[in-house]
């Protein structure tokens, strides 16, 4: 199939929709970013590439990391993680606290800011430092993006830690329940740091590559998990990579994924390929527009949902 071609006319059919949606502004940092920008990129298990638009512009990668940090700590803990948080998806906002209050501080799953919070806390606790734990994150990120150069953004983690009351009080309470071995407000900011690491498409497609190929990367040979830890990976991706729109995105694209409040969001095709979207104007849920319609694009023309 000619993937380019397919980039191509989705790149073309979406532009009426340019201007729908609205940026991510409870982050100031993130604020002021110019919300008519696209890009979208696949690699495929033999390394080919195809982009279109702004596939070389760095942007927030926000909650993508916590797929990646997800991974370290489920090499890690393996099924013990599960103690601290569940497989569920929420149905709740991502930083709802209501559900928390009830379930006794134990988050229904990762990707929701409270189980991306212990999913921190419990990295910083295995390396007994904060500093080493984001360390340890960073290069992961670098190694399975194989880009050295990926970094995150100080200013946009401050901002956030500025505007921090929620996701402290998450932590607080998960503390109260001794579901957070750490400060609360060591492992939030640990947490930001990370959700302030800056990647283009380019990269993060790069780096799904691992998830697309059972855990090794098809092109390093590098092995990250085992094949059955990233089956796992992956349908905790399909079933609450979205927030409280999982469901439809499911629904209409059908591949494992994971957004981003920067507009982000990486996709796998299990055995084929990365995929990563971006354009910063959210819909209702926050999730990209722009990108979750070229995505429903992509699977439209190509029929590579998994369903
Ligand atoms: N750092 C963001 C927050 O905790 C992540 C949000 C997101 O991308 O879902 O609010």
């Amino acid at each position: 199939m000619d993937y380019q071609a397919v980039l191509e006319e989705i790149y073309k059919e979406i532009q009426p929709h340019f201007g729908e949606g609205k940026v991510a502004d409870y982050i100031p940092a993130l604020s002021s970013i110019d919300p008519r920008q696209f890009g979208f990129s696949i690699i495929t298990q033999d390394g080919s590439t195809y982009n279109v638009g702004d596939t070389q512009t760095d942007f927030s990668i926000q909650s993508i990391s916590k797929l990646f940090t997800f991974t370290l700590a489920l090499d890690i803990y393996s099924r013990d993680l599960y103690t601290r948080l569940g497989v569920e998806p929420s149905g709740n906002p991502f930083n709802s606290l209501v559900q928390l209050e009830y379930e006794q501080g134990k988050p229904r799953n990762p990707f929701i800011n409270a189980g991306a919070i212990v999913v921190t806390d419990s990295l910083i606790a295995h390396y007994q430092d904060d500093y080493k734990a984001f360390e340890v994150i960073l290069n992961f990120i670098r190694d399975v993006a194989d880009d050295n150069t990926i970094s995150f953004d100080p200013e946009v983690s401050s901002s956030e830690m500025e505007h921090a009351h929620r996701n402290l009080a998450l932590a607080n309470l998960m503390k109260s329940f001794n579901n957070l071995d750490n400060e609360p407000n060591q492992a939030v900011q640990t947490y930001f740091k990370h959700c302030a690491i800056s990647m283009n498409t380019q990269k993060l497609s790069r780096a799904m590559l691992y998830l697309a190929n059972g855990g090794t990367d098809p092109l390093s040979n590098k092995k990250y998990l085992t094949p059955q830890q990233t089956r796992r990976i992956n349908a905790v991706m399909l079933t609450c990579g979205h927030y409280d729109a999982s469901g439809e995105f499911a629904f209409h694209v059908g591949l494992p994924g994971k957004s981003g409040v920067g507009g982000g969001i990486v996709a796998v095709v299990p055995g084929k390929m990365g995929i990563s979207v971006w354009s910063p104007a959210l819909n209702h849920y926050g999730n990209s527009h722009l990108g979750t319609l070229a995505l429903q694009k992509f699977v439209e023309k190509t029929g590579l949902s998994i369903f």
